[in-house]
């Protein structure tokens, strides 16, 4: 049993304060989704949690496991079992997926433990299939000239063969068509369980008639200002995110 815990976070950018005291756990097994509008701080929120330079955390703490991850790198905390979904580079021409995703297998095992090829490429060809991404895919350079819908299983493949304990995913500036939101839902549908928790963050209600979370929050200028369950989602798909301004709005100061 795995849990993220964001407590009390606080987040500037310069001398601008984005994230304003949030929490949130998340406990394995679960899905959870961040909604909210434009500039309110979810994608501050993801990398902060990936561990980006950009971002000062001013106040609060982020915790896997109940340890803190602010202090560690980005790599320490991938092995520690987190993984964030927009964490890579964008293209890496003549270095095919499947080398690139044994580098990335190879980098959480511990110092001077050299992984199986055979055992590595039984094990990728397994999580291909239950993912029903063609063999042909992996031989070809990690996203060159790759559509959106490719990257997305790309990234999907990746998190299938890291098996994170918790994965964060800011689906906001990916620009998801149509195929890419397919892909992005069934991956996660299909590696969804006991042994995973997901923050899933995104501000189309679409995403989330694929993915039917457990608990949903609204975000609003740095703090979650209501939860529920999927119920929520479907609300805000039909009352936008007025109304939940107009109640904050009426709540005494
Ligand atoms: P969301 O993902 O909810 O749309 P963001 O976290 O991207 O919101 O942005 C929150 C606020 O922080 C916005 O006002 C945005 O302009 C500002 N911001 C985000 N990234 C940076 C940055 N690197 N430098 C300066 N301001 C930023
Ligand atoms: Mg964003």
């Amino acid at each position: 049993m795995s849990s993220l815990v964001i407590h009390d976070l606080h987040v500037s950018i310069g001398d601008k304060p984005i994230v304003k005291g949030l929490s949130l756990t998340v406990n394995s097994g679960e899905v959870h989704a961040i909604m909210g509008p434009n500039g309110t701080g979810k994608s501050t929120l993801a990398k902060v949690i990936a561990g980006h330079p950009d971002y000062t955390v001013t106040g609060g703490d982020v915790l896997l496991d109940g340890r803190s991850v602010l202090e560690q790198e980005a790599d320490e905390r991938a092995r520690a079992g987190l993984f964030l979904a927009f964490q890579y580079p964008s293209e890496i021409p003549g270095v095919s997926i499947a080398n690139f995703l044994r580098a990335a297998v190879q980098a959480r095992l511990p110092e001077g433990e050299e992984i199986d090829a055979s055992a590595y490429y039984k094990r990728l060809y397994a999580k291909m299939d239950l993912l029903k991404i063609d063999r042909k895919f992996t031989s070809r350079s990690v996203n060159e000239g790759f559509s959106g819908g490719e990257k997305k299983r790309c990234e999907i493949l990746q998190m299938a063969m890291l098996e994170p304990k918790m994965a964060v995913m800011d689906e906001t500036d990916s620009g998801l068509d149509i195929d890419a939101l397919r892909i992005v839902s069934e991956g996660v549908n299909a590696l969804r369980g006991p042994g995973l928790g997901v923050l899933m963050i995104t501000h189309y209600q679409r995403l989330l008639s694929y993915i039917v979370p457990d608990f949903v929050h609204v975000m609003y200028d740095g703090r979650i200002v209501k939860s529920g369950d999927k119920s929520l989602a479907l609300e805000l798909e039909t009352r936008g995110y007025d109304w939940v301004k107009q109640e904050l709005a009426a709540l005494p100061a």
